[in-house]
């Protein structure tokens, strides 16, 4: 399969070289800032982690660097039930686990409904986000979904009626709601996906679209990506883990400079003014599992190019090709690659540490070793995101062996590598470009 190699420098993304020259009373100022995710899925939505209970989210939110977690899924009876006995709210719209410290993670609520219906004679299916401002307007949410859908079976639900009729449902109940279309690219479930979506945000939410002013781009797309398109000028883009387990939490996230109240934070991320809203924290968009095209039984993994080369069709067993998302914005953008629109807010590509630690020890990220080295790392260096951002460079030198923070510099100057993720694939990142990776029985191991 044809590999394609990505050398993105991230030069413009000067946030982490910036901090990690900060003094630690302006990292302190840096770190008062929100860095929030707001979507995740509970324990009830299909195909998660049995861990994704409220204090396993808090405790996860904490080691990532996270201030402000959404709480998924609360349109599920049980997990909202949860959520009323195990947060309290703070006054301001957000909620925190009961007893907790006031500095302890926050939670927003938020939730993510399935839409699957026809318009236009094509099936559509379209995920969306909705954030509520108070335990009281989710109560009256429920009820009325409750009353057109099933929401007890997933705690992502699936409904019958259009992503245009949960817009005016939401907004109608409580106009201090936001709804937003999630993971706009990806082919099968999403409003712009190759597969079942639409060639716009008029065409699929008509009188509703001037309701629209917020999109989630993804993993496997980039602010940058999105840029291309003039349509979207007008949207502000969110980035979020869509996490099934605690600890994918962060992975996306965004960095909001407002108070700690829901209405704020709602009208900062509105607003997309970069004074306020200061970044997204993104994965290398290549490392999404629809960032390209292909066929995942047949290992068929191609550039849009390549697609449209053979036809859209698969060499190997003849089926349509599964579009991804690079190729979907290529086909909707009016703009080249690199296109900077001013006042953008700024994306910071970053690698998981338990990624980077996967590839400096040549170890499979999910074992129990890059586990346990995880969390010591986190103990010294206080948060994830403080050690990939953050720190300075002699800081992480001080509790890590010198090929992580070789590492960790790698990702930071954004020179990195990745094999494309495709139908459902997760791209793979390479760090450490020229060298064969270690093998298992590396002496590097006995770091653990
Ligand atoms: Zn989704
Ligand atoms: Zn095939």
């Amino acid at each position: 399969m044809p590999l394609a190699l990505f050398f993105k420098p991230q030069a413009s993304c000067l946030l982490p070289s910036r901090a990690s020259r900060l003094t630690p009373h302006a990292l302190r100022l840096f770190f008062m800032k929100i860095i929030a995710d707001f979507h995740v899925h509970s324990a009830y939505s299909r195909a998660t982690s049995q861990e994704m209970h409220l204090p396993a989210m808090a405790r996860w939110a904490g080691l990532k660097g996270i201030h402000l977690l959404g709480t998924g899924d609360f349109t599920h009876p049980a997990y909202f039930e949860e959520i009323k006995t195990d947060l309290e709210e703070t006054g301001q719209g957000l909620l925190k686990l009961k007893g907790e410290k006031s500095t302890a993670a926050h939670f927003i609520l938020t939730a993510e409904t399935s839409h699957i219906y026809t318009q236009a004679g094509k099936g559509r299916r379209v995920h969306m986000m909705v954030f509520a401002p108070t335990i009281r307007s989710v109560e009256k949410i429920n009820l009325h979904l409750g009353r057109i859908g099933n929401v007890n079976s997933d705690g992502r639900p699936i409904f019958g009626f259009s992503a245009k009729d949960l817009v005016k449902i939401v907004l109608d109940i409580d106009p201090a709601c936001l709804v937003v279309p999630a993971h706009v690219w990806t082919p099968w479930f999403s409003v712009f996906g190759s597969h079942s979506g639409f060639d716009s945000l008029e065409e699929c939410f008509e009188e509703e679209t001037a309701n629209i002013q917020v999109i989630e781009t993804g993993l496997s797309s980039d602010p940058a990506m999105n840029r291309r398109w003039s349509a979207l000028d007008r949207l502000s883009l969110l980035s979020n883990s869509d996490a099934h387990s605690p600890a994918k939490i962060g992975r996306e996230a965004n960095i909001l400079d407002c108070s700690w109240s829901y209405g704020d934070i709602i009208q900062t991320i509105k607003n997309k003014d970069p004074q306020h809203f200061l970044a997204t924290i993104e994965f290398f968009p290549e490392e999404g599992k629809y960032h390209f095209d292909g066929h995942r039984s047949c290992g068929i993994c191609y550039s849009p190019e390549q697609t449209r080369e053979k036809d859209y069709l698969c060499p190997v067993c003849g089926k349509n090709l599964v579009v991804g998302v690079m190729h979907r914005v290529e086909t909707l953008a009016d703009r080249p690659e690199g296109f900077v629109p001013q006042e953008a807010v700024p994306a910071l590509h970053l690698v998981p540490l338990e990624e980077i630690l996967g590839e400096v020890y040549a170890v499979g990220v999910q074992s129990r070793r890059i586990r346990k080295e995880y969390l010591r790392l986190i103990e010294r260096g206080g948060s994830e995101f403080r050690i990939l951002m953050d720190l300075s460079e002699e800081e992480l030198r001080t509790f890590m062996d010198d090929r992580l923070a070789d590492g960790i510099m790698q990702v930071r100057r954004g020179l990195v590598q990745v094999k494309p993720g495709y139908d459902g694939v997760y791209g793979q990142v390479g760090i450490f470009k020229n060298e064969a990776p270690s093998p298992p029985s590396s002496p590097q191991l006995t770091l653990f």
